[in-house]
């Protein structure tokens, strides 16, 4: 009996050993059932899109910090202090890294917009609500915010007492173009008036399209010291136009004087009060002025015209003023990062680290970045980028559960923010967990869910001496073939069809890491017809080769443990020109940060030999002027550099600690 139960004893003992041994093998390699359930869970209606600083993005952050916590990974927000609680000490919000974020704009309590006119006309002018007659010769209309008119998200709050008013056709100034609609208008301290759009009208391939947007108009308004500029929208229907809906945009800031729109009926009646000719034909007139404008000879019956017809405009407004009380409420949430840690196993090496990021958010229900013809749909985002979160968690998973740990730690991050900018990666490079001086390299995957033709894409291959060396090792596979004498490696063949990018810049989180001088890694698995669309859903991740890509990710960072400690030596790229697709004609090298700033605009870096480099800036310097004009953040910087010749010297004042420095600088010309 006792021989019986000690053999079944060990039966059961072999049986158990095979089972963990079965088990363990399955632990440690990603998995596609896994995969999977990430990418279900965190592209499902549920998580209704995940747009930054939501509820959805919010549970998306809740997820990935208890599967770090099932890991074992340490908690990387605050400390265990004495007497505290188990429910404290082990909250999954001890892995969240808070950072602040503008989730939107509203409207304030003190919005308001008088009309007042002195003129004869103003007392019999036509109209639904007739006007409130104050004085004799004077009439004054209460503009009501929302129907007639709307402060824009990025107006800055101001109370202006009636202020008299100065129309300027479309408010753009184009120094290439030799076109200016401010020249001979009374600007400075005055509201500029202008007309939504262009001379070009919608063509966004016109020469006049990049100026556009209201922010470039604004720019130019606050350079000509206007008090205030009111855009006349082109929509019949005020409520229609895009202007009309108050949107914030986190990387820019406000314009620095209040900027509003008014409904055509309202413009009409102003205009009317004025004994003016209507508005279609004041947007005719503006037109034609542009043909004057591009003609050479400027002497044409139609410049003359048009100058005419703005003086009489101007002599017409001159009864009129405006008073405006602008209030924008900006709406403060906080979002999150999501940062797990693994220590490494060696003493001293353990004090490095290698970054391993993927971002969480999306794009919500549409809007901004979205590429759906409607807004209001879900956008699931399963390839961007659950698919590079759940990649994430399994690298979490399976290095946590491997009994020899890797050397350096290794630090795991969801980041939010990333589709408004990359804000969430930018917030960690300046509040890191482990010093970047101790961060040796940073590996982003974002969208690695459908791979086409066996391609991968990785990025940042420039920024280190051994990556290409070590991604060419890895993506040799021996190919096993069985023979009578039993299995034998037959020959090596590609696992990957590689496209390699030097370019450690693009548009993801390994930016931001790449800007303080971090060697980065990126992995991508190309773009789709569901890119940024509601139709990026988690069915169609092909989530076998996706397993394929971890495997490859994970063999590079054990290359990486491998050569420790020595460190993936830092080298800078060769790089795609930034800015080309916004068709300026000159380069200076600087890398901009994107995280919003209303005080000049950051620097993340210079690149080598650039004529920024050449001008003597650096990185963390903050420009505040360049050619002449104020520069308050990004949206400044491109306009300013949107006037600039190649190879002519500009003045550039930059902030540097407590200095104020003024550079010269010659910009490049771009090659196109
Ligand atoms: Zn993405
Ligand atoms: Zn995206």
């Amino acid at each position: 009996m006792r021989q019986k139960i000690l053999s079944l004893t060990l039966i059961f003992a072999i049986a158990f050993c095979a089972l963990a041994q079965q088990k363990r093998a399955d632990e440690s390699m990603p998995g596609t059932e896994r995969l999977r359930a990430h990418v279900s869970y965190l592209a499902s209606d549920k998580l209704d899109g995940r747009r930054t600083g939501s509820a959805g993005a919010n549970m998306a952050a809740e997820y990935v910090a208890r599967e770090f916590a099932r890991y074992g990974l340490r908690r990387s927000v605050g400390r265990d202090l004495p007497g505290m609680s188990i429910v404290e000490a082990d909250s999954p919000r001890r892995y969240m890294q808070e950072f602040p974020f503008v989730a939107g704009v509203e409207l304030g309590k003190n919005n308001s917009m008088l009309f007042t006119s002195r003129s004869e006309a103003a007392a019999t002018a036509p109209g639904e609500t007739p006007p409130t007659h104050s004085s004799a010769r004077a009439a004054s209309l209460d503009l009501r915010v929302g129907e007639d008119w709307m402060p824009l998200g990025f107006s800055s709050n101001k109370n202006l007492a009636a202020t008299p008013v100065a129309f300027i056709s479309y408010g753009i100034k184009a120094d290439e173009l030799k076109y200016n609609d401010y020249a001979g208008a009374q600007v400075k301290n005055n509201i500029a008036v202008a007309l939504a759009g262009t001379p070009d009208g919608d063509n966004p391939h016109g020469q006049f399209a990049r100026y556009a947007d209201v922010r470039w108009k604004a720019i130019a308004a606050r350079e000509q010291g206007a008090a205030a500029l009111v855009v006349i929208t082109r929509e019949e229907n005020f409520k229609d136009d895009p202007l009309s809906r108050l949107s914030f945009d986190n990387s820019a800031g406000e314009a620095g004087l209040p900027v509003v729109v008014i409904s055509r009926q309202v413009a009409q009646r102003l205009l009317e009060s004025e004994g003016l000719a209507p508005l279609s034909e004041l947007e005719k007139a503006a037109s034609t002025a542009r043909s004057a404008a591009s003609t050479t000879t400027a002497d044409t019956t139609a410049g003359k015209a048009s100058g005419e017809n703005r003086k009489n405009i101007a002599a017409s407004l001159q009864n009129v003023t405006l008073s405006i009380k602008t209030d924008i409420a900006r709406r403060n949430t906080p979002a999150y990062n999501v940062v797990g840690i693994l220590e490494g196993s060696d003493p001293v090496l353990k004090k490095e680290a290698i970054v391993i990021g993927a971002h969480y958010d999306h794009l919500g229900r549409g809007g901004s970045g979205s590429l759906a013809t409607r807004e209001g749909d879900i956008h699931h985002g399963a390839d961007d980028n659950a698919s590079g979160v759940a990649g994430m968690l399994e690298l979490a998973r399976i290095f946590s559960a491997e009994r020899a740990k890797t050397k350096r730690t290794l630090v795991f991050i969801a980041f939010s923010g990333e589709e408004e900018g990359l804000l969430g990666s930018n917030y960690y490079v300046n509040h890191p967990i482990v010093p970047l001086g101790q961060t040796v390299a940073m590996i982003n995957m974002d969208m690695i869910g459908r791979m086409k033709e066996n391609k991968l894409m990785i990025g940042g291959v420039g920024t280190a001496r051994q990556w290409r060396d070590w991604i060419q090792a890895e993506n040799i596979k021996a190919e096993t073939s069985r023979t009578p004498e039993g299995f034998k490696a037959a020959r090596s063949i590609d696992q990957f069809t590689l496209s390699l990018n030097e370019d450690g810049y693009g548009p993801s989180d390994h930016s931001s890491f790449y800007a303080k001088q971090i060697p980065v890694l990126f992995f991508f698995t190309g773009t789709h017809d569901d890119y940024h669309k509601p139709t990026d859903t988690a069915e169609k991740v092909n989530y076998d080769d996706e397993r394929r890509i971890l495997f490859f990710i994970a063999g590079l960072l054990r290359s990486i443990d491998a050569a420790a400690p020595r460190r993936p030596t830092y080298t800078t790229a060769k790089s795609e020109s930034q800015g080309r697709s916004m068709g300026f004609r000159v380069y200076l090298g600087t890398i901009p940060n994107y995280g919003g700033s209303s005080d000049g605009l950051k620097l993340d870096g210079v690149r080598e030999d650039s004529p920024a480099a050449k001008a003597g800036m650096k990185a963390n310097d903050r420009i505040v002027r360049m050619a002449g004009r104020e520069v308050r953040n990004v949206y400044d910087y491109t306009y300013a550099l949107g006037e600039m010749k190649a190879g002519q010297e500009y003045e550039v004042e930059v902030v540097r600690g407590s200095e104020t420095l003024k550079l010269k600088i010659t910009p490049a010309a771009r090659r196109q």
